[in-house]
This record gives C-alpha cells, structure tokens and sequence, in this order.
C-alpha cells in the first residue's frame, strides 16, 4: 500500500514538475467579487480581459432576482437526476423557452456544455459510424468523440477541400457526423457553416455545431451563430451553454423530438447526473427572456469589440482571423505568453496567458475577451497596458 501511494506521489510530482519547467503549469487566480468588467484579484482591482461574461448577464439585477425567487420557492437543490424524480416545471418551462429562441423542434439542458458535448456525440456515434471534426474543435467535443465508438477523422483548421476529401472517403460507413465549434474559442474566427451543411447535403453526413461562444453573440438577438450563418434546420443538433454570455450554468442541445427522447434514454452524462439547480434553471430563463427583450446588452458588446480591434490594429496588433469578441495575440513560446500576461497583470489588467494543451505548443497567446460592461477607461487602460508591454517584448516594429 505505502509503495503505492509512494508511486502515485512520484507520478504527481514528475508531471507538476515537468508542466513547470515548460511553462505550462496552470494555477488557480482566485477573485473576491462578482463576474464584471472590474474584479478583486488579491485585494487589488484588476480589469477583467479574460471572462465569458459577454453580456454582463452573470451580476445582472434581474437574473439575481429570478434565482432568489426560485432558491426561496423550491429550496437550493432538485434532490434526483432528470429522469427519477429530478425534472421540475421549471426545466421543462427553460427547455420550451429555448427551442422557440433557438428556432428548433425540441430542446434539452444537461448540466454543462462539457456534459452536452460528450452525451450527445458518445451516444448518438457508433461502430460503423465516422465522425469527422474540425482539429480547433473544443476539448469536450474531442472527449466526446473519444468515448463514442465512431471512427475520428481530422480536417485541418476549415479546410473544407480536406473535408470534402474525408467526406468522399467515408461512404460506406453508417452515420456520418460533420462535428464543428461554432465559434472557435482559441481564436475567435467562425465556422463556415453555409459550406459546411452544403457538403454534408451533398455527402449525405448530418452537421453537429458546438456554439457556446455564439450564443448570445453572433445572430439576430444573440441566436447564435446558425442564425447568423442562416442555417437554421441544416444543423441536425447544436450544443450550447448558459455558462459564457447567459451568465450562469448549464448545457443544452437544441434539435429534433426524437433526438430529445433519444439523449433522455441514452446520453449517459445527461443520465447519471443531477438536475439543474432551481436558482440556476430561473436565472438560464431569465436570460433568455433578457438578450430578447433589451437588446442594449448585444449592441454594447459589439460596440466594444469594435473599438478594441480598432486601437488594437493602430497600435500593430495581429489577431488573426477573429471576427468576435474573443481577440487572441498569438506569441509563439508559452513562456512568452506567460511573460506578457504577467507584464500586463503588473499594470492591472487580467489576461490569462494560454498555453498548451489549449493550443498547440508554438501558438501560446493571450487572450482578450470583450464584454459588453466595459467601459471606454478599462479598454482604454487595457490598451495602454498592451501597448507598453508590447513594445516591452517587441511584439510588433
Ligand atoms: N464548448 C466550447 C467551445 C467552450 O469554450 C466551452 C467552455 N470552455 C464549452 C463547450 C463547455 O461549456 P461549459 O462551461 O458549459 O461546460
């Protein structure tokens, strides 16, 4: 027994070990007040460039209200999983809400994006089955294809040639599954949705879409980014989550009635788990009902986003292909990514530093997400900041 857990501590102290000497060892910064544009950090205030926070949704009067009625109605907890006893009007009254948002048949909320991810991929792909998936696809959709039993296949980064070419390879199989991040969360570009579902037609495959990053940000009142991309009813299941602009928590997918019955009986993470808490399920109903009615939120957003990418290109900035608020400043080595992270720290700005396993090793960056309660000072200040360190780290002549 002690030479077992004297092994175990070894594995743990060789790999911790080993993350720090390249850099890449991640520690927890832990915050003393609500998500917003301004955060305590240590006791000290800091400008908050790293949150998902897009619509300020997560402090906003009202959803604090709908979650205080709900925790007084029906306590802190559902006490059972979905299918025993755990489903409540107010899940089902959520679910109804967002399929007539979302423009779908049906709608089903699991308790994250990660969990949504993984149950619906892992349940629906089979033996015989080939799932082909963009490479900057989210770690929850690669886990999710990993536990299923389907063959993987790799497109590089929407290379819809190599699509088509895997698509072409892949008619024998059974089911095949087009599987694509919205929004790509590392780099802030989008899918290229229209072609995507064009081929998927045209190869008989269905298209699965990731929009976590999208809710709430690209379409006609935050619908996401199908809405945007007008390919409403070619996508035949889309993920989201309430965790980034909806403020608070929870996955959903959004999709056939059947593909709702299915996942209730079938997608093991939806299964096994406990509902939704009350004051959470109010607060995702709120939200909903919120980016609807005071579009002011969606317009501040943008508004942000625009001005910042503006400065931020005067100023010599690359941010690749980023038409979103999520604006990456790739610097190659981690270290570098870490350096200019801590540089802009030391100037009251809070961008965490992305390294690998998030992006490849050569692509560390940092990454600047615009929400819609920044004011013109934090940008201003966070530009200020980047343009010292910068010129500090020679990022640009
Ligand atoms: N998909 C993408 C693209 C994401 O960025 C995230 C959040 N990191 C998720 C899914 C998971 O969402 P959640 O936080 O609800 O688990």
């Amino acid at each position: 027994m002690v030479k077992q857990l004297n092994k175990l501590n070894n594995f743990l102290n060789f790999q911790i070990n080993e993350l720090k000497q390249n850099d890449l060892f991640y520690s927890l910064p832990v915050f003393s007040s609500a998500s917003s544009d301004k955060m305590l950090l240590n006791g000290n205030e800091v400008v908050m460039l790293s949150s998902n926070n897009y619509l300020g949704f997560a402090n906003h009067p009202r959803l604090k209200l709908a979650g205080i009625n709900a925790l007084n109605k029906f306590g802190s907890g559902t006490g059972a999983v979905r299918q025993i006893a755990g489903t409540m009007d107010f899940h089902i009254e959520l679910e109804k809400l967002l399929s007539d948002f979302k423009q779908s048949q049906q709608s089903l909320v699991f308790s994250s994006g990660v969990a949504a991810n993984i149950g619906v991929i892992a349940s629906i792909m089979q033996q015989n089955d080939t799932i082909i998936s963009d490479e900057l696809n989210h770690g929850s959709i690669i886990d999710g294809i990993r536990l299923s039993k389907a063959e993987k296949k790799i497109f590089s980064h929407k290379d819809l040639e190599k699509l088509k070419q895997l698509l072409k390879d892949s008619q024998n199989s059974e089911k095949i599954m087009i599987a694509t991040d919205g929004v790509f969360s590392m780099n802030g570009d989008i899918a290229p949705l229209k072609e995507i579902c064009e081929l998927a037609e045209e190869f008989n495959a269905f298209v699965f879409v990731d929009d976590a990053h999208g809710d709430g940000v690209f379409g006609k009142e935050g619908k996401g980014t199908i809405d945007f991309c007008n390919v409403h009813k070619k996508v035949a299941m889309e993920v989201g989550t309430f965790s980034k602009a909806f403020g608070s928590l929870g996955g959903f997918v959004c999709g056939s009635s059947e593909l709702k019955d299915f996942l209730v009986n079938k997608a093991r993470s939806f299964i096994f788990t406990t509902s939704l808490p009350p004051a959470v399920t109010a607060a995702n109903i709120e939200a909903i009902k919120l980016i609807q009615e005071e579009p002011v939120h969606l317009n501040n957003l943008w508004k942000n986003t625009n001005y910042f990418k503006q400065e931020l290109s005067d100023l010599g900035f690359d941010f690749g292909e980023s038409i979103s608020p999520i604006i990456p400043i790739i610097v190659g080595e981690s270290r570098k990514a870490q350096e200019l992270s801590r540089q802009l720290l030391n100037q009251g700005v809070f961008v965490k530093p992305i390294v690998f396993p998030l992006v490849a090793k050569d692509k560390a960056r940092i990454r600047c997400m615009i929400n819609a309660h920044h004011s013109k000072n934090d940008l201003d200040l966070a530009l200020d900041a980047l343009k010292k360190a910068g010129k500090n780290m020679k990022l640009f002549s």
